[in-house]
């Protein structure tokens, strides 16, 4: 209170302890003299209740006890004091009141990034404003709790095994591939709908020797947009991606394997070990007795889009995708892309497609491939002036005695036409040869013979680099 306000021999109330929860304990006091420079002199009446025992700033005071105070420490007129009290108190409440909802609502923010929930709706972004993207201890234990209850692993499994399987995924994205059933589409607009796939292909992460996943089955258009959309956002940032080169495919090729063949036909795929070589297996098929796919062989998924169907073993469908740990990071990305209707690219959606070509790139590394093989050049050189019918009478000719009732359909004049468009196909490819082993080019007149030695050549050197060569040469329109 002011000096001037205050009376010699009224009462008042004094604080003795300010406690920051409540009001403060006061005592009642008589003011005495007043003394000047913010000063009085008051006398206990009633101490009040005692103060805590070392309670920091209190002031304990007697019955009767004297002694000087500010005038800026006595509250208010005795008689006042109750109602003071009272709103004092409800200030108090409402401040607690907002900082307990404060701390609820961190702490439910909180629990939610480990909460799986499949029903959740797609999240508008991944990147956590509020929490600005930091990491807890013990949440990425939670969530591989969380992923051994969700796949029902049994008690035998471990959190520490499951966290790599997870440790490539933001948090928020984990905690939402977790709540996705693998064999369950979700409703639409939850994650349990757009995370699907991921949850499958995260599935087959953890067995990759047992579990095959042909790419065929798993990509398709939409993750071609997606691939489009990373590299246009990288463009517009002014940096570039540079994917690995897959050649043209010829027409004869599936419609669908060429749409994603430019964008995603790099994708390595594993190959399990076969005495024979008749056939193109999965690592795991229980025809063949393979390697883990760790250190199975592999190729690029278009060279595989070039093999003939019947080269496919019909057990295991021919091979599957390798790197699933990446792609399960690369799946997931496209379908958040593709359900949000594009939009922006979040920063882990590129790291996705990233990863995914590091992952091909590393395992190109380990068996020496480099960025541009052989089969790459031959096919690329084929790929242009494709020929169409005239290409049967071509291969029959090549095949000698084995093709000549198939040459019977041709005019003479056809077959004439024949031997010159076998000639340029078989120097079109003798081109692509590195210096080595490119034979010298073959005379405009070459006989049959000739032309016919050649091409056994080529094969002979090819069988193992380029699948269907025959119709790489020569398109035999309607062959399988
Ligand atoms: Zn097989």
């Amino acid at each position: 209170m002011k000096q001037a306000e205050l009376v010699v021999g009224d009462v008042y109330a004094f604080p003795t302890y300010k406690p920051y929860d409540d009001a403060p304990l006061v005592a009642c006091v008589r003011v005495v003299s007043v003394d000047g420079n913010g000063k009085v002199t008051v006398r206990v009446v009633e101490p009040g209740a005692m103060p805590p025992k070392g309670a920091w700033g209190a002031q304990a005071v007697k019955r009767n006890e004297k002694l000087q105070v500010t005038t800026r420490s006595i509250v208010c007129p005795w008689d006042e004091w109750p109602v003071h009290a009272e709103s004092i108190r409800a200030e108090q409440r409402a401040v607690q009141a907002k900082n307990a909802a404060r701390r609820l609502e961190a702490e439910e923010r909180h629990a939610d990034r480990v909460l799986v929930d499949g029903a959740r709706a797609l999240p508008v972004r991944y990147r956590d404003e509020l929490l600005d993207d930091h990491e807890y201890d013990g949440e990425r234990d939670a969530l591989a709790e969380a992923y051994i209850t969700a796949r029902k692993l049994g008690p035998y499994a471990k959190a520490e095994d499951v966290k790599g399987l997870l440790e490539d995924f933001p948090l928020l994205v984990a905690r939402d591939i977790i709540a996705a059933d693998p064999r369950d589409q979700g409703a639409p607009g939850t994650v349990g709908a757009t995370f699907m796939r991921a949850a499958r292909v995260l599935e087959a992460a953890q067995y990759p020797s047992e579990t095959v996943l042909h790419p065929d089955d798993l990509l398709g258009e939409s993750d071609v947009a997606f691939v489009e959309a990373v590299c246009g956002s990288i463009a517009a940032a002014g940096g570039e991606v540079v994917l690995p080169v897959v050649p043209p495919l010829p027409s004869w090729v599936d419609e669908e394997h060429r749409t994603v063949a430019g964008s995603l036909g790099w994708l390595r795929v594993a190959i399990g070990d076969t005495y024979s070589g008749q056939r193109v297996h999965a690592v795991g098929c229980r025809r063949v007795q393979s390697r883990p796919v760790s250190q199975a062989d592999h190729k690029p998924w278009w060279l595989l889009m070039l093999e003939s169907r019947d080269r496919l073993c019909g057990v295991c469908d021919g091979p599957g995708a390798r790197d699933l740990k990446a792609l399960a990071s690369f799946v997931a990305a496209a379908d958040v892309w593709r359900d949000r209707e594009g939009g922006e690219i979040e920063p882990w959606q590129q790291v996705a497609l990233l990863r995914l070509l590091a992952a091909a790139s590393a395992a190109r590394a380990v068996i020496a491939e480099p960025d541009i093989t052989l089969a790459t050049r031959i096919t690329t050189a084929l790929a242009d002036n494709a020929p169409g019918e005239l290409g049967w009478a071509a291969y029959a000719l090549m095949r000698g005695a084995w093709g000549r009732r198939e040459l019977q359909r041709f005019t003479p004049q056809e077959q004439e036409s024949a031997l010159a468009l076998a000639r340029d196909r078989l120097a079109t490819a003798e081109a692509s040869l590195p210096d080595s082993q490119r034979p010298i080019r073959l005379p405009q007149r070459a006989d049959p013979d000739l032309v016919r030695q050649r091409y056994q050549n080529l094969k002979t050197l090819l069988e193992d680099t380029v699948p269907q060569l025959d119709r790489l040469l020569f398109t035999l329109p309607g062959a399988d």
